[in-house]
């Protein structure tokens, strides 16, 4: 793996912020002021391809950067933002049901932050 790579990856499992391909490319920018935002683009296409990070798509928003380890998120509605969740491992209970091997899954639950809770009840 490239420099560069490790340290995306380093940057990615350290957040628990969901970041998307700009904000890694600002927090890699300090150490290494030389590198463009393309090569973040590929490094992360890379690390998702291996395997080593996944890619947070939710409809209309800008893709997010997180960590393979295995958990849930929380999706916000209304504004899309995005929290983490554990949630017992679903695979074997599903593979029972449907008689498949399941190989994973990805599961997004949704609801309104509390943030967007408020401000609907501020314009009440
Ligand atoms: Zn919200
Ligand atoms: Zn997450």
């Amino acid at each position: 793996m490239t420099r560069y790579a490790n340290e995306i990856l380093r940057i990615i499992n350290a957040s628990n912020s969901h970041l998307t391909a700009e904000q890694i490319f600002l927090e890699i920018k300090r150490a290494e002021p030389q590198i463009v935002l393309a090569t973040v683009y590929n490094n992360l296409k890379a690390l998702n391809k291996k395997g080593l990070i996944r890619i947070l798509s939710v409809d209309g928003k800008t893709d997010r950067y997180d960590k393979i380890k295995k958990h849930d998120h929380l999706v916000c509605k209304t504004c899309g933002k995005l929290a983490d969740f554990q949630f017992e491992d679903l695979a074997e209970n599903l593979s029972k049901q449907i008689n498949f091997d399941v190989f994973g899954y990805d599961l997004k639950v949704f609801y309104e932050c509390t943030e967007c809770q408020n401000i609907k009840n501020n314009l009440k």
